[in-house]
């Protein structure tokens, strides 16, 4: 078994953008700015959009946390979103998600400009990307098909099964896998699929974004199997300080026998999620200077 060490992939990785801000900054009066939009106080959102900021620190591209309260209308938003959009100062941003329940996600994405949307949630965005055209592609399958890459994984002709139909995850990495350069003939299972376990046996990559702690057991997968499990769960632990342990969909000790790669949770994935949405900023900067030029 090889582990797919997405943490260190992304320290590599945020070396190489390093170089490229340092050289921004050298040759440019401004240095790329993403905002994160936070709405309430929820726990697992504020620190998802505190990693995201030390880690742009890290690579020197300026970071800024607006925070909004829970209670905040959605019309309210939308005019913030407005607002946001029309500073040129900011060249791309992230509304942190889940939002409370009495705001409409897809209303508050599709008031996202486009050319600011770091996390290619906005539909013409997600659009261009089903359509293999350059566009910002979000950042989690981004960071999927880096690993997969940097590994030189063999995507081609494989049976691929991507557990999850997610618009932010299962989705869209379904299409990037299916489409020309990776080449996988994909299966995209979700919560009315009645025959998973028949599917996963004859995957040879297994992509799971559901959130089901350890469902994906050894007798599921096949010798061999490439795994990727994007699930974060938080699961009560009292031998932890915070009370908590992360989990993955993929109950590892025993799945990592039959696998050739597997990517551990924590450690996998999620570094992998970061460190794509500041390649995704810095592109966004390389966009903002063409449209002021
Ligand atoms: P989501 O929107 O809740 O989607 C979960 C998907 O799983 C749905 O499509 C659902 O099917 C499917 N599902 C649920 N139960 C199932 C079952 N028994 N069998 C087959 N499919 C089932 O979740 P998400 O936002 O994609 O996130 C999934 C997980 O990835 C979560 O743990 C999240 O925290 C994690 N995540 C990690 C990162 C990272 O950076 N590592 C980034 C994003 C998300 P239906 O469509 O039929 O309901």
């Amino acid at each position: 078994m090889n582990l797919l060490e997405g943490k260190k992939v992304a320290e590599t990785i945020k070396e190489e953008l390093k170089l490229k801000v340092d050289k921004i900054k050298n040759t440019s009066h401004r240095t790329p700015h993403l905002k994160a939009v936070l709405v309430g106080n929820n726990g697992a959102s504020l620190t998802y959009v505190n990693n995201k900021i030390t880690a742009c620190k890290k690579v020197g591209i300026r970071s800024t946390l607006t925070q909004f309260e829970s209670d905040i209308t959605e019309n309210s938003l939308l005019e913030e979103i407005k607002k946001i959009n029309e500073d040129n100062d900011i060249d791309g941003y992230i509304v942190q998600l889940p939002l409370p329940k009495h705001i409409d996600e897809q209303k508050v994405i599709n008031e996202i400009s486009p050319q600011k949307d770091v996390d290619g949630f906005h539909p013409s965005n997600f659009g261009k990307m089903a359509l293999g055209m350059p566009t910002f592609i979000p950042a989690t399958p981004l960071g999927i098909i880096e690993l997969l890459d940097r590994y030189k994984i063999d995507t081609s002709s494989k049976q691929c099964v991507v557990l999850g139909r997610s618009h932010i995850v299962g989705r869209p990495i379904s299409i990037l896998m299916s489409q020309k350069g990776k080449n996988s003939t994909v299966t995209v299972a979700h919560s009315k699929t009645t025959n998973l376990q028949e599917l996963t046996k004859q995957a040879d990559i297994i992509i799971s974004a559901l959130g089901i702690p350890e469902f994906i057991k050894d007798d599921m997968v096949k010798e061999g199997v490439v795994v990727i499990d994007v699930g974060i769960t938080r699961v009560t632990d009292k031998t932890k300080l915070k009370g908590y342990s992360l989990k993955g969909d993929v109950d590892f000790e025993a799945v990592s026998k039959k696998a050739s790669y597997i990517t551990p949770v924590p450690g996998g994935v999620g570094p992998m999620t970061i460190v794509m949405l500041l390649y995704n900023t810095i592109r966004a900067w390389e966009l903002n200077q063409k449209s002021n030029a």
